[in-house]
Parts: structure tokens; C-alpha cells; sequence
């Protein structure tokens, strides 16, 4: 793999093409680009997944990555058993396989278990492993194979930061991108995998970093921020029946962003689904969490930008959510 020994990298900041922007994707999904493992496309993941959490200079750290990472696998190679990587003679796994059977092993974890079921301490633990042993191949690597455009990159300070001029391209056209990074990685997977296994697999790495538990969410917002009414209709919430929404769907976010988090009755939850709600409860949203950040210190909290929530929510309209729901019932909006 070329570039996978660079310890630093800097992109070419320079007038590009769309066509240009495209190229460097295009190489990264053709049979030139060698893959032995499906690192690359999991690491592309890792950053499109983490678009929005970069900070005001577009850098994202490599604990945001690795995190993301470490779940990605956890739950494609434990949870459902896919091999990332050929069978070869002497039998060797990745490095990261034998980081996440050594956490199996480590934490005697009996069978497969969700990412999200581990303790924070314990994901913890796993990332900075991940992280350890993966940052040496995946992140010189694809600043290579994207030809120098995506990103500038530095391992001794662990960061990336984002091209601005390919950070509006991938915002543009996140789901075209998401959906061949997600197509050549099943390709791989197909090909390094036996039938039985190689199921769904579309659906395995477009959910394996959805988390179906946001109860701690639930809690945080409930008891601190918000009225007790749903965001939507302001009916009032009864206790045992407190949906967690995301505003921004999460089918294009990808993320569990406390910012795009809100209290919604079952009803309204059901309703809405995969839609954006209509623009005046977006403005309703940005108030809500400048109180969040008026009240209290939340480290969820760190990168929020007002102007990145509709920058986010214009991008989805772009990527093929225009599909508009308006609440039945309107609470009073700011
Ligand atoms: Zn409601």
C-alpha cells in the first residue's frame, strides 16, 4: 500500500475540479488501489461518519476516528463474523482482529455482543488499541489513494484536517460516496468471506455503527434541557413513553450527535421517520441547544456549530432528503 509509511502529509491546496474531486475517489474504488484488508474503506467510513463533529479548522482527532473504527469492526467481525482480510497459509489475522480477540479474551466476553453493550471504559480500552495498531496502515495510506486531495494528516500529533474544498464536495455528495465505499468494501467482503457468512452485507456496514440503545440521551435531555413536551406536537411526555429523535435523520447522519437529539412522543417518532421536519422547527432546534450550552458544560457539546446544524440540514435536502414533515400539531416555535 502505497503511503502507508508516511508519517506526516500535507494536501494539495490548490484549484480542483469536480472532476478532479471525483478522480481521487474513483482511484480509491479501482482495482488499482490494492487492498489486502477492507482498512481503507472502513477508515473512509470512519471519516464520513464523522463529517460533522470536526472542529472550526475541520480537524478531526484520531480518538474520534479510532472510535468510530473500533465500533465499525467490532460489530462486522464479532458480531457477525466477517472476515477482513483473505485466509492466508500460515493462517494470520489483521492486526486489528487479534486487538478485538484480545478485548474478547481480556474482558471474557462469552458471545458476540453489540459494540454498544461494552462499558465506556471498556470501548475506551478498545479504541486506544485500535488506534495503537491501525494508524500506521489506514491513515498514509488513503491520503495516498485520494491523490493528496482529501486530507493533510499528522501521526505524532494524531489528527486529520479535512481539504476545505473536498469537505463541501463530500458534504454534497455524501450518500453517491457512502454508497460506493460501501459497495466495493461488500465487493471485498464477498470475495474473502465463505457464502454463508456474506449476507446483508450492505446492511451490515451501513448499521454497524447504529445504536439502538440512546436511553443515556433519553436521560441527559429529559432531566436537563428540554420542557417535558415533545419537540414536535408539545404534547406533554409521559414518562414511560419517550422516544429519542433524531432530527436530522440518522440514515444520513450517521452519527448519535447530542445537538441533533430530541424528545418526541411515539407518535410523532413514527411519523416523522426518515424525514427532515419543516424549517421553522430548525430554527427551534438551534435555540434549544444554545440553551444547552448556556446551562451546562456538555463534552458532547465541544464542536457544536450553529452554522454547521443548517449547513447539515441543507446537505440532506441536497442528498435526497426533500422530503418535508410538518408536525400535526404546531407548538408555540421561537
Ligand atoms: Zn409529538
Amino acid at each position: 500500500m502505497a503511503g502507508f509509511d508516511l508519517k506526516e502529509g500535507m494536501y494539495e491546496a490548490r484549484n480542483v475540479s469536480d472532476d478532479e474531486l471525483w478522480s481521487a475517489f474513483a482511484c480509491v474504488f479501482s482495482s488499482k488501489s490494492r487492498n489486502d484488508s477492507s482498512y481503507k474503506f472502513g477508515f473512509l467510513k470512519a471519516i464520513i461518519d464523522n463529517l460533522y463533529n470536526v472542529d472550526a479548522n475541520l480537524k478531526l482527532s484520531f480518538d474520534q476516528l479510532f472510535n468510530k473504527f473500533g465500533e465499525i469492526y467490532w460489530n462486522l467481525i464479532l458480531k457477525y463474523g466477517l472476515r477482513q482480510k483473505a485466509v492466508t497459509n500460515d493462517n494470520r489475522e489483521t492486526y486489528l482482529e487479534q486487538v478485538l480477540h484480545a478485548a474478547v479474551e481480556k474482558y471474557k466476553i462469552l458471545e458476540p455482543i453489540p459494540y454498544e453493550s461494552l462499558t465506556a471504559e471498556m470501548m475506551l480500552d478498545i479504541s486506544h488499541q485500535v488506534k495503537m495498531k491501525c494508524k500506521k496502515y489506514v491513515v498514509g495510506a488513503l491520503f495516498e489513494d485520494t491523490n493528496r486531495l482529501f486530507y493533510s494528516f499528522s501521526k505524532k500529533e494524531e489528527w486529520i484536517q479535512i481539504n476545505p474544498v473536498m469537505y463541501e464536495f463530500v458534504c454534497k455528495h455524501k450518500v453517491i460516496i457512502e454508497k460506493l465505499n460501501y459497495y466495493e468494501w461488500a465487493r471485498f467482503l464477498e470475495r474473502v468471506n465463505e457464502e454463508t457468512v456474506a449476507v446483508k452485507l450492505l446492511n451490515k456496514i451501513d448499521e454497524s455503527t447504529k445504536r439502538n440503545n440512546l436511553a443515556i440521551y433519553r436521560q441527559i435531555l429529559y432531566e436537563e434541557f428540554e420542557s417535558k413536551t415533545c419537540f414536535y406536537c408539545g404534547k406533554q411526555l409521559s414518562p414511560d413513553k419517550i422516544d429519542v429523535d433524531h432530527f436530522i435523520p440518522w440514515s444520513f447522519i450517521k452519527d448519535d450527535n447530542l445537538w441533533n437529539l430530541v424528545l418526541a412522543c411515539p407518535s410523532c417518532n413514527r411519523k416523522k421517520n426518515d424525514k427532515l421536519p419543516a424549517g421553522d422547527y430548525l430554527a427551534a432546534l438551534v435555540h434549544r441547544n444554545q440553551h444547552i450550552l448556556i446551562e451546562a458544560y456538555r463534552p458532547e457539546m465541544k464542536n457544536y456549530q450553529e452554522r454547521m446544524v443548517r449547513y447539515v440540514y441543507n446537505w440532506a435536502k441536497i442528498n435526497g432528503y426533500d422530503k418535508i414533515w410538518q408536525p400535526e400539531r404546531r407548538k408555540v416555535l421561537v
